[in-house]
C-alpha cells in the first residue's frame, strides 16, 4: 500500500530529477517554444518540496493536492497549470484514504489526465505531456516499470509530430523533428513514481 510518505518521497524524487535535467529541459523548448520548460518546472517542485517538508500532510490526496496548488501558484508558464490540475484533481480523486494501492493511483491518474485534456484541449498526438501521460496511466495497470518504460516511449514519440496544441502550435510544420518538453518532463514524472516504487 502507498501512504502520504510515498507520495512525499514521489515529490521530492521528481524535484530532484527536475533539477538534474532542468537545463536538457530548456533546451528542448528553446527550437520550439521560449526556452523556459526546465526553470518553470525547478521553481515550481523546489517550491512543491519546501512545502512538503514544511507541512507534512496525512494523507496520499492531502499531498497531491497541495503540490498541485504550489505548482499553480509558482509556475508562470502552461505547464504549471497544466502540472498542477493533474496533481490537484489526482489528488482529488483519492479522497481522503490513509493508504492507496495501485490500481487505485491509476484510476485517480486518469482522472487527473482526464482534467489536463479538458483544461488544455489536446489529445494524443497532438505533441504534449499527454502523449506520455495517457499510455504511462494505461500501462500502470500492470507495473510502475512498466508505466515508466510506456512514459519514456510516449516522450519520443512525439518527435515527428506536427504540435496542434501550446506555444510550439504556431511553429506548425517547423515543430516536426522536436522532442516535446513537456513530454519529457511527464517522463520524469513518472520514472520518478516507479523509482520510489523501488521499480
Ligand atoms: P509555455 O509554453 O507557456 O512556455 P512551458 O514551456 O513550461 O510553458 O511548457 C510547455 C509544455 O506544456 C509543452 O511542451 C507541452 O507539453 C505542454 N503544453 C502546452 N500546451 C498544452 C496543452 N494545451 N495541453 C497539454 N499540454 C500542453
Ligand atoms: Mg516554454
Amino acid at each position: 500500500m502507498l501512504d502520504a510518505d510515498f507520495f512525499r518521497r514521489w515529490m521530492t524524487a521528481t524535484a530532484a530529477s527536475v533539477d538534474r535535467e532542468a537545463e536538457r529541459l530548456t533546451a528542448l523548448d528553446s527550437p520550439i517554444g521560449d526556452a523556459d520548460h526546465g526553470s518553470n518546472l525547478q521553481r515550481g517542485f523546489r517550491a512543491v518540496a519546501a512545502t512538503l517538508e514544511k507541512e507534512a500532510p496525512e494523507t496520499p490526496g492531502a499531498v497531491l493536492m497541495l503540490a498541485g496548488r504550489q505548482l499553480i501558484s509558482t509556475v508562470g508558464g502552461a505547464s504549471g497549470p497544466l502540472y498542477g490540475t493533474l496533481l490537484r484533481r489526482t489528488g482529488k480523486a483519492l479522497g481522503d484514504a490513509a493508504e492507496v494501492d495501485q490500481q487505485e493511483l491509476a484510476r485517480a491518474l486518469r482522472t487527473g489526465v482526464d482534467a489536463v485534456m479538458q483544461l488544455g484541449g489536446a489529445a494524443p498526438g497532438d505533441k504534449t505531456m499527454i502523449d506520455t501521460l495517457v499510455p504511462a496511466v494505461d500501462a500502470l495497470g500492470g507495473s510502475f516499470a512498466a508505466a515508466r518504460t510506456a512514459a519514456e516511449e510516449g516522450a519520443l514519440s512525439t518527435t515527428p509530430l506536427q504540435a496542434r496544441k501550446g506555444r510550439a502550435s504556431y511553429l506548425g510544420e517547423r515543430s516536426i523533428g522536436h522532442q516535446d518538453p513537456g513530454a519529457t518532463s511527464s517522463a520524469l514524472l513518472i520514472a520518478a513514481l516507479a523509482e520510489t516504487a523501488g521499480e
